[in-house]
């Protein structure tokens, strides 16, 4: 039923915001709360200052991978950013992170026909000995196919997991193909491979490999790991189709160095009525290395910071306190999320909704959520302000609300998500491809609309969400 109505509203809502305002027609919302939520949306969708705060991070810090000498200047940049914005109450709360360098990463196929492959390193990798590992080839659809396999089909020889991402609008494709990333190395590495080579998880046809996160045991062995472009991996696709045996010489200098110290950077609009209470806006701030790391995150950090410098910009304050997060390393073990989550448990029951925006740039079209069951008509009305920007699906009750945000679920802390248009997004996605020329302002300007409206509605309502389900949430 509630589908229906939400889908009534939609079809009858003109392009013009005003006519939206009546409905629903039994809103349990106040009414100047939901002009002025209206009206933050429709002066974002005229044009922010997200873009420019994108466009500075990219042009001043650029690949800011956890650990690294960028993550450092990252810091100070959302410090900075965050006080020329007008955000209160703005520090960086100590992290402690892991620190891998990628090193040098090369391979060629040395027969039947040698050819130079492009590559880069999967994060977290060891590297292998100086003068490089030199094996054959065996290839397996899938991480799911090579679990199967027997040790002597694999013992010595370098895997090849020549899964493809599909290219979906909701970005469903990578969940599909990512688990060969994650664990293929450790897999491949207990059957006695030499290393693992990973069809990248990325839907272009460009020669940038994709890299990520991928992850070993402690006492199970740990082989190199690396990601072929798509055109390189149909190459050796194409070689291994001969039938002959195809041999390929890998040498990678990644390594792992100590810990180091970094930070989330956490600024504030707080509340006039009931500061102690907190609608959290997410993103992070560390990036992969080849990139500049432009949609991701640093388009989804340009959009929460612009959406609370507008709400923090309204002539009167929300009731709660909006709370902008940049967490330290999502990309390389959630390590600001849990330092967040354990330094502020305290505090937990008293966020009211968290959000996190960590999937480019691309235009929401959809609202998803994990709220208490009765609280779901709140939702409903923020899908419904949402509409004239083109949000026109409903989502269900289960979003996870982005990867930062896990470490709160045990909390109960109610998620939202905006779920953005992801076709392109697996294109540059942890490339060297990941810069700002692939931003529309446009875009982003919408994505600003969205969770201004949609945070500012959380901040000033007169009820909650109430608790979230138990569990982390599977959308
Ligand atoms: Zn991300």
């Amino acid at each position: 039923m509630r589908r229906f109505v939400v889908a009534t509203l939609v079809a009858v809502c003109p392009l013009t915001a005003g006519a939206c305002l009546a409905a629903p027609a039994s809103s349990s919302l106040p009414e100047p709360l939901r002009t002025t939520a209206a009206s933050l949306r429709d002066e974002a969708v005229r044009g922010t200052g997200a873009f420019e705060i994108v466009r500075s991070l990219t042009i001043e810090v650029g690949p800011r991978p956890a650990g690294s000498p960028g993550d450092k200047l990252a810091i100070a940049w959302g410090v900075r950013t965050m006080r020329e914005l007008g955000l209160s109450n703005v520090r960086a709360e100590p992290v402690t992170v892991p620190h891998w360098e990628p090193g040098v990463a090369e391979a060629a196929i040395t027969a039947p026909w040698p050819q130079p492959l492009v590559i880069l390193p999967l994060g977290g990798s060891v590297g292998t000995p100086e003068a490089g590992v030199e094996a054959d080839v065996v290839v397996f659809p899938s991480v799911q196919d090579l679990e199967k396999a027997a040790a002597d089909q694999v013992r010595g020889k370098i895997v090849f997991l020549n899964k493809r991402m599909e290219r979906a609008r909701d970005g469903s494709g990578y969940g599909a193909a990512v688990g060969g990333r994650g664990r293929g190395a450790l897999v491949a590495g207990k059957l006695g491979a030499a290393a693992l080579l990973l069809r990248s998880v990325g839907t272009d046809n460009n020669r940038t490999p994709h890299t990520g996160a991928m992850r070993y045991e402690e006492g199970q062995p740990k082989i190199p790991a690396a990601a072929l472009s798509n055109p390189d991996a149909d190459l050796l696709e194409a070689q291994l189709a001969s039938g002959k045996p195809v041999r390929v010489r890998l040498k990678l200098g990644s390594r792992r160095l100590p810990d180091e110290e970094s930070a989330n950077v956490i600024g504030e609009i707080p509340g006039r009525e009931k500061p102690e209470e907190i609608v959290l806006l997410g993103c992070h701030l560390d990036s992969w290395f080849p990139g500049t790391g432009a949609v991701d995150d640093g388009a989804g950090c340009a959009i929460v910071l612009e959406a609370a410098r507008r709400i923090g910009a309204l002539p009167q304050k929300p009731r709660r306190t909006i709370r902008v997060v940049l967490f330290a390393n999502e990309e390389f073990g959630l390590s600001g999320a849990r330092a967040y989550a354990e330094a502020h448990a305290a505090e937990l029951p008293r966020h009211v909704l968290a959000g996190e925006s960590d999937f480019g740039s691309g235009r929401v079209w959809r609202v998803s959520s994990r709220v208490a069951p009765e609280a779901l008509p709140f939702v409903d009305e923020i899908a419904a302000l949402l509409a004239p920007l083109g949000v026109t699906e409903r989502g269900g009750n289960d979003s996870g609300g982005g990867a930062d945000l896990i470490p709160m679920a045990p909390a109960r802390v109610p998620m939202i998500s905006l779920g953005q248009d992801g076709t392109y997004y697996f294109d540059w996605h942890h490339t060297a491809n990941d810069t700002l020329d692939k931003i529309d302002p446009k875009d982003l300007d919408q994505n600003v609309a969205a969770w201004a409206a949609a945070a500012y509605v959380a901040a000033e309502m007169p009820g909650d969400f109430g608790r979230a389900p138990e569990g982390e949430g599977g959308e």
